[in-house]
Order: C-alpha cells, then structure tokens, then sequence
C-alpha cells in the first residue's frame, strides 16, 4: 500500500511539474516588478517581518562546516554564545508586550552545542506558563554523538526538528547566500525594504548582537560589527525596515525572494561568492576577535 501511495505521489508530482515551473516563473517576473521603488512606493514591502514567530540563534558553535551556510559558520567559524540573560530579557520583555508567539524556533549554529542550552529550554518553557499554545522548536543538523545525545534529553513537549545532515560539506539545496544582490547590476536599482518571504514564513530573528528583522540579518551583521540589531524586543507597529535596507542588499536570498522547490532550479554544487562578500571576509579575518556575547546587544 505504501509504495502504491509513493507511486501515486511521484506520478501526480511529475504531472504537476510543467504547471509548477509556471507558477514559478511567474513568481520570479513578479518578484523582479515588485522589488523596484516605484512598486514599493505604491504597495508598501512585498514581506514585512513575522510578529507571531521567532527565530533565536543561540550559538554560533556548529560541529559541521556546510557549503554556503547562511549563517557564516564555515565562512568565518567564531565561538559565540548568547546569554542565558539575553533569553530570559526576550522572555521578560515578551511577556511585558503581551506577546504571544505561537512559535519560537531555537538554532545556531547548532543549539544543541550551547553549554546552557538546558536552562535555555527551560527559561522557554516556563515562558509558555504565559503563552501555553507557543510551539518551542529545535532545529538541530542532527549529526553526531554529541548532538544526538543532547536531542534525547529535550522534554516531549518540545519540538525537535532534525534536518538529519550527514556531515557532507555540499547541501545541493542550499542558496548562494553569498552572491549579494547589491554586486549584480540586475539589483542596482531595487528597494531592499523588500526583503524576502524567510522574515515572514520563518520568523524574526534574535542573535547575540539583538533583535533583526530576520536572524539571517544577525548573522549578517556579525561579520559587519555593525552592531544594527535592536537592543529590546521592537513593537509591533516597527516593520525593523531600516535594518532591511541594511542588510538584505548582502544577502543572496533576496535575489528569488521566496523559497523555489530543489527540483526546480539546479543544484548548488560549488560556492560562489561575489565581490561584497570576499571584501567582509577578509576583514572579519583581519580584526578577528570573539563577538562578545552581552546581556544585551550593543547600542
Ligand atoms: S549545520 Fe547548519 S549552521 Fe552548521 S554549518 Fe551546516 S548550515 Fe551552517
Ligand atoms: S533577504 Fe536575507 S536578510 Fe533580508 S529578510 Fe531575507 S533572509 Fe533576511
């Protein structure tokens, strides 16, 4: 029965497919019109960043060094933690704004690799005293021992989201994070406040350096030492947009805007990587030094 139901599948997805490629490439002309200023202007961002999801990047330690990472780990790997404080100051302030999140997403990195990541659940899970309905999710890369030891431990009413990662450098599904829009001359005249669908469907962000409107945005502006995220939770009436004309003219998931199944773009085999980014690599290399993890981000 089982592989009577794959058959099925497979078939009705093969069918679908010349009508998916169309719905796509639709997308992709409307993305192109919908990004630039005069659109923007008339129809405010196409995305405005999530106010009922978050994503927390706990630590920027990972066990793996994947292609394109769109958190920098294999790019420029730095051994940074946030706070327990931090958690319990976005628990405190959510609770003060009233805010219910119906989920919160903890990852890295690895979060299973922080060395409080235990007290860090918990601090979630007391917080859900307040919003009981709010999903606490771990996405781990799931590889190794260590990590998987660390997965048994989390409490049932947390969920595990486990991308079950082999430990092989090339992730064909991964985007080229860094191709930044702003070096391609198809982008030169574009409006960044446009971001992309990651800050609606994934949530906001909140990484060691603060609040963003996305935590790829953290990641981002570690590398930066911009220090641009916002030192407490924003209001619910702040789209974050300075920070989109930031930092998503650096970021190679504006390029699309939205997420495009594997099966329809090829499959991203090397790590192409354009001038911007050599340039914020090869600083961050120069002024190395550990990001420092605050109780609260830096102004
Ligand atoms: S497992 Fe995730 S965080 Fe770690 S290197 Fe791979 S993509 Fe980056
Ligand atoms: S383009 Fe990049 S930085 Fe901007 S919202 Fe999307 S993922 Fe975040």
């Amino acid at each position: 029965m089982a592989t009577y139901t794959k058959r099925a599948v497979s078939f009705l997805h093969a069918a679908l497919l010349p009508l998916r490629r169309l719905w796509y490439g639709v997308r992709r002309r409307y993305r192109t019109l919908r990004i630039m200023p005069a659109a923007s202007r008339l129809l405010g961002p196409q995305y405005v960043r999530s106010r009922d999801a978050i994503e927390i990047d706990i630590t920027y330690v990972c066990n793996l060094r994947c292609n394109n990472c769109n958190r920098s780990i294999t790019q420029a790997p730095e051994k940074t933690h946030m706070t327990v404080g931090m958690i319990e100051d976005f628990v405190r302030d959510s609770i003060a704004q009233g805010k219910r999140w119906r989920v919160i997403r903890l990852l890295g990195g690895e979060p299973t690799l922080h060395p409080q990541f235990g007290m860090i659940i918990e601090a979630l899970r007391r917080y859900r005293q307040f919003a009981p309905r709010c999903d606490i999710q771990v996405v781990s890369n799931g590889f190794g021992k260590a990590v998987q030891a660390v997965l048994e431990t989390i409490p049932g009413d947390v969920t595990i989201e486990n991308s079950g990662k082999d430990g092989q450098r090339i992730q064909p599904m991964f985007g080229p994070f860094n191709l930044a829009p702003i070096d391609d001359p198809a982008f030169r005249s574009v409006d960044y406040v446009n971001g992309c669908s990651i800050m609606e469907e994934c949530g906001m962000g909140l990484a060691p350096t603060g609040y963003y409107q996305c935590a790829v945005a953290g990641g981002i502006d570690r590398l930066l030492r911009g220090q641009q995220g916002y030192r407490s939770l924003p209001a619910d009436d702040d789209d974050m947009q300075e920070l989109s004309r930031n930092l998503c003219r650096l970021c190679g998931h504006f390029r699309d805007g939205h997420m495009v199944p594997a099966d329809l773009r090829p499959p991203l085999l090397d790590t192409p990587r354009s001038e911007t980014w050599d340039r914020i690599y090869t600083d961050w290399k120069k002024r190395r030094r550990p990001l420092r993890a605050t109780e609260k981000a830096a102004p």
